[in-house]
């Protein structure tokens, strides 16, 4: 059987699951969307996901024409209809069809997407080797401008730098904020650890306050690991003696080199280890 996409109450098989060509979420990227995992049939932190889905829609005044419960329920059905217990499920919501102008409110109809696959984001021998990467000269958007705390459908800003690390051979690049300082990855948020001490680029550094980011940063805490929010530069990734990314298609990935400095002597840390086994423990619960 074909994949079956849910749009607003329907499923679809997936070569016929389309929405307007005179939808704004294409027009001009304006939605928004979640990206989120099932384990084992439950989807993980599925609450955090949902409440940062809502508020993403608060931000751009688009308003969800659906419960949250229901769209909990709904994300669910996606995965039952599908016979899916592990799975990627792709949440999009966009201001719907309306005409070729800026104006939201010459839409009606948003529409609700949900799409449960699989994805391998980044090739599995990464996770053991680590991951090595570049900084983009393409700066996070300035959160005066739009703030990167939505998860918005316009990516541009990330994929530009996305294209810089991947002419550079990296599958992902840093990006920092306008004041210089480091914000995130294109689609991971960053971790460094210093003398045993896990840090990472606190929510006011322009970045998207990653679940599996706050997921970490608890189990640091339950692990007897001090772990808390740091403003950092690119000198402070420079001479970490540990490096890993965290995003819910990536999960937990380790770095070795940053801008062809050698971070943990080129081998996954121990710190890194430890929470990536933590990790797993937590979303197999
Ligand atoms: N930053 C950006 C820019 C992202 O797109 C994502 C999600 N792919 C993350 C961080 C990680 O967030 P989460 O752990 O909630 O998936």
């Amino acid at each position: 059987m074909a994949l079956q996409i849910y749009i607003s109450g329907k499923f679809y098989d997936k070569e016929n699951a389309k929405i307007s060509v005179y939808d704004h979420g294409l027009l001009y990227g304006d939605g928004v969307f979640e990206g989120m995992r099932s384990y084992s049939g439950k989807v993980f932190r599925m609450k955090e996901h949902i409440d940062r889905l809502y508020e993403s829609a608060n931000a751009i005044c688009l308003s969800i024409p659906m419960s949250k419960a229901d769209m909990e329920a709904a994300v669910y059905e996606t995965l039952t209809k599908n016979g899916l217990i592990d799975a990627y499920i792709r949440l999009v919501v966009t201001r719907g069809a309306g005409s070729l102008g800026l104006d939201p409110n010459q839409t009606s109809d948003p529409q609700i997407i949900i799409i449960a696959d699989s994805i391998k984001l980044y090739p599995a021998e990464f996770y053991d080797k680590g991951l090595k990467i570049v900084t983009a000269s393409t700066i996070r958007n300035h959160p005066a401008a739009f703030s990167p705390r939505v998860k918005s459908l316009n990516y541009l800003n990330n994929i530009m730098a996305k294209i810089e690390g991947l002419r550079a051979g990296c599958i992902e690049a840093v990006m920092l904020n306008h004041k210089g300082e480091v914000a995130e990855c294109t689609g991971d948020n960053i971790f460094i650890v210093k003398h045993g001490v896990l840090m990472t680029p606190p929510k006011d550094a322009g970045i998207l306050e990653g679940i599996t980011r706050n997921a970490i940063l608890d189990l640091a805490k339950s692990h007897g690991i001090t772990a808390f929010e740091q403003t950092m530069t690119r000198h402070d990734l420079y001479v970490a003696d540990e490096c890993f990314l965290t995003g819910s298609a990536a999960e937990v990935i380790p770095v070795v080199d940053i801008d062809g400095r050698t971070i943990s002597g080129g081998k996954v840390g121990p710190i890194t280890e430890k929470l990536i086994a933590a990790f797993k423990e937590l979303v197999r619960k």
